[in-house]
């Protein structure tokens, strides 16, 4: 079944931490005209601001834990409020338990699932060397995609891309995210929406191929 674009469905993007899900999903949502909506941006984004949700939120990022799903659906349920809502949204990161999935089909029609698999051993190295030049917000590693000489002195690390903390976040996922696909299979027996595995191993390129030929099928 192709995937009719000009609907007003949504795509939920998932997979485990560094797995480059906020990249993909930037090209997906250009390919798409869908709005990215990253709970994990929203969150960093009130955690700068200082608000309520962002003091709450702060203790549970630090530590590599999910934030409690009342928060999260919370932001999503405001999110889905604004009108560019209406023509179905790209979500990047949620959901990431059963009952944010629950929570969202009740208020969303997801026609496309896409959970982009790497291995654990890829990802620590993937994270560990990940650096966002504040200004842009472009993310560089230093191995895999070293930033231009100029911008090198002003690149940060995100707090939580510290290996202890990235082994944390890779157990939350497999603990509590990837049993996501099993759910959304089930959920596909008796819907239209199409639930894919993408090999996220190669390169940005390479993956964002796979993807662009899943979404024109
Ligand atoms: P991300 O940028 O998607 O890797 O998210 C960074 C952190 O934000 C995660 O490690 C979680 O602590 C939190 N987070 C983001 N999205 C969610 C979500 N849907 N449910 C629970 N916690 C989330």
């Amino acid at each position: 079944m192709s995937l009719d674009l000009s609907t007003s469905t949504s795509i939920v993007l998932f997979g485990p931490p560094g797995a480059g899900k906020g990249t993909q999903a930037g090209n997906i949502s250009i390919f798409t005209g869908k709005p990215q909506v990253s709970t994990g941006d929203m969150l960093r984004a009130a955690v700068k601001e200082g608000t309520q949700l962002g003091i709450e939120a702060k203790g549970f990022m630090d530590e590599g834990l999910l934030v409690p799903d009342n928060i999260i659906i919370g932001l999503i349920s405001e999110r889905m409020e604004q009108d560019d809502a209406s023509g179905g949204l790209l979500f990047d990161g949620f959901p990431r338990t059963i009952a944010q999935a629950e929570e969202l089909s009740k208020i969303a029609n997801v026609s496309l699932v896409i959970m982009i698999e790497v291995p654990d051993e890829d990802i620590v190295e993937r994270i560990v060397g990940r650096r966002m030049d504040p200004q842009t917000g472009e993310i560089y590693h230093v191995k895999f995609k070293p930033a231009p000489f100029d911008v090198s002195s002003r690149l940060i690390q995100r707090k939580d891309d510290t290996e202890d903390t990235v082994r944390s976040r890779l157990d939350a996922y497999h603990m509590q995210t990837k049993p996501l696909y099993d759910w959304y299979i089930e959920a596909s027996k008796e819907s239209h929406l199409r639930v894919i595995s993408i090999d996220g191993r190669g390169s940005i390129q390479q993956v964002s191929e796979l993807i662009e030929n899943e979404l024109r099928r």
